[in-house]
């Protein structure tokens, strides 16, 4: 059985341990596809973009607004995947979008 792509709310692999999301992180905003329509990106977003929202401060733009896909609220932070710092995340994430490709 291949690798199942991981929810985004779901990244949680066997590890009941959460985190804070990272402060200047946004990593889950540029390394995942997003099929969703994003305002602005109607396809969603390739792997390994950035997505329009994201700000200067790694945040997102849109957090408050109906607009945001649901796919986006729903993911959690998680050390298994969050990593150590905002380039193992990267890394992690990529990992995971060519293996469930
Ligand atoms: S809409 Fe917001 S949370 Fe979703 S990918 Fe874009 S910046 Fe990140």
């Amino acid at each position: 059985m291949g690798a199942r792509k991981p929810g985004r709310n779901q990244i949680h692999g066997d590890s009941n341990f959460h985190m804070q999301c990272r402060e200047g992180c946004g990593a889950c905003c540029v390394a995942p596809s997003i099929t969703s329509p994003i305002p602005g990106m109607p396809q969603g977003k390739p792997a390994g973009v950035a997505c329009i929202h994201l700000t200067a401060e790694r945040r997102c733009g849109i957090f408050h607004s109906p607009m945001r896909p649901r796919v986006c609220a729903d993911f959690m932070a998680d050390g298994q995947v969050c990593g150590n710092d905002a380039e193992e995340a990267l890394q992690i994430l990529a990992w995971w979008e060519q293996a469930t490709a």
